[in-house]
């Protein structure tokens, strides 16, 4: 029994898929203009717990992540550049070439964190005629109009706008005029002033002068291009169905991104609740509780992590610091802190023997910790529990079991850099043991243990692991 919180009905419910043992799962994935930073990661490395903890309990889960690869403005509000087509503009590349490019880049490092592939990357420029025709449906229906710009969705018709953020903004600003200046591409600027509600956004956007796009495709509306919200909608329905079991994201992608996908989506399809549940992961701050992005001028990526000396896995640890909803601050000593922790705790593991068997009491409590929406710090509790239970019996096969939610390779063996120093005294200690000094070839044991390195003996020789001075 899986309790997860649902951002719909502000409740923690116990989750019931629609169709019996499977599960439709759609998160809001990367706009590939740019690099992802450590604080998008976070995003992702709680969809994959989420999706882990569903298939530790016996579910299917079908998972798709999209592509954002067009549409994406700079403003919220409809407004500014489209994101692609400013970064090919300032690289001087096709907006293809930098879509793949940065596609390649974010999944390399969602690989190095350990997360699984989806079922499917949803790219939208591969899903135009999708979101034509799902247009078309509101159109149909009565729920759009035309403006200078493009196709707008009235939002005043959808009584339930605003629902997942529990506000209530349709109609608020109705009739009221926008003249925020916009950009749809290169120097060209036109005004916004046909905007119904304020909350109205769009579903398709003109292409304005010839040439001054890459990407635009024809459609019944004219020449343009889909707005960023609709391909979510269109792709998620084409692969899940038209009313599926869980969507995530960012919890910055809830007030407005998330707001417009249900009110396009039950319009077009007449689902009601298009998504039964709606999770959102909270951000990873910096201190003084900002936001870490790009726009605030500190990012790190995957890659400038590993510089350092931080490994991806020792990061997807870190984040297990703070429950997902809950903000998660960065700094220095806390990352310090949480790479160690990992490699003492792989340490111990390191040395576990394996005797077989499952310990049935932790994993009861990890089972508890995990199913009570996804309660990762209470489950690395549990873990450092076990490990450091000298009497606990089955803890190799427990901890690969829990291995299974955490994706932290606990049992992969490192592959360590040994000084010369070290290395000599190991040496020195396996030819007291072939001679079978063992007083000898203990001291020196002792001796490696105090320089923080560990050994573990083989059939064939030794094995040498760093941080030996954490070895309880
Ligand atoms: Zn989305």
């Amino acid at each position: 029994m899986v309790k997860l919180y649902n951002t719909l009905t502000r409740k923690k419910e116990v989750f019931k898929p629609i169709s019996e043992g499977k599960v439709g799962l759609y998160t809001c994935g990367p706009t590939v203009y740019w690099y992802a930073h450590v604080g998008n990661f976070r995003s992702y490395i709680f969809a994959d717990v989420l999706k882990r903890v569903l298939m530790y309990n016996g579910l299917e889960v079908k998972h798709i992540i999209n592509v954002t690869d067009v549409g994406h403005l700079t403003s919220d509000a409809d407004s500014g550049e489209d994101k692609l087509e400013a970064s090919a503009a300032r690289e001087r590349k096709t907006a293809s070439e930098i879509s793949h490019f940065y596609f390649n880049a974010f999944q390399k490092d969602f690989e190095k964190l350990n997360l699984i592939e989806p079922f499917k990357w949803t790219w939208a420029t591969e899903h135009i005629k999708e979101q034509i025709d799902m247009i078309n449906i509101l159109e149909k229906k009565g729920y759009t109009y035309k403006t200078s710009d493009g196709i707008y969705f009235d939002t005043s018709k959808f009584a339930d706008y605003g629902m997942l953020s529990n506000k209530k903004i349709c109609g608020l600003e109705a009739g009221a005029s926008q003249h925020t200046p916009i950009s749809t591409g290169v120097k060209r600027k036109i005004y916004l002033r046909e905007k119904k509600n304020k909350t109205d956004f769009a579903l398709w956007k003109f292409s304005g002068e010839p040439g001054e796009r890459q990407q635009e495709w024809k459609s019944p509306w004219g020449l343009g291009f889909p707005g960023w919200h609709i391909e979510c909608s269109a792709m998620s329905s084409k692969y899940l169905g038209k009313q599926f079991d869980i969507h995530t994201g960012g919890e910055d992608n809830m007030p407005i991104h998330h707001e417009n996908e249900i009110a396009q989506s039950e319009c077009a399809f007449g689902k009601k609740p298009w998504v039964k549940t709606w999770m959102h992961g909270a951000f990873l701050n910096i201190k003084g509780n900002k936001k870490m992005s790009k726009s605030a001028g500190k990012i790190m990526t995957i890659s400038e992590l590993e510089r350092g000396g931080i490994s991806p896995l020792a990061y997807r640890y870190f984040t297990y610091s703070a429950k997902y909803r809950k903000p998660l601050v960065w700094s220095d000593e806390a990352i310090k802190g949480a790479v160690d922790s990992y490699k003492r705790l792989k340490n111990i593991i390191s040395g576990i023997e394996n005797k077989g068997g499952m310990n049935k009491k932790y994993l009861k409590e990890f089972e508890e910790r995990i199913n009570d929406d996804l309660d990762m710090p209470g489950a690395v509790a549990v873990l450092w529990k076990l490990v450091r239970d000298e009497k606990a019996e089955g803890k190799i096969g427990t901890i690969k079991k829990m291995d299974q939610v955490f994706g932290l390779e606990l049992l992969k063996e490192e592959v360590v850099d040994v000084p010369d120093d070290v290395q000599a005294i190991a040496d020195e200690r396996q030819k007291a043991r072939d001679e079978k000094d063992w007083v000898k070839s203990d001291k020196l044991r002792d001796k490696l243990r105090g320089m923080g390195w560990a050994i573990k003996d083989r059939k064939e020789g030794y094995e040498l692991g760093g941080d030996g001075n954490n070895i309880k």
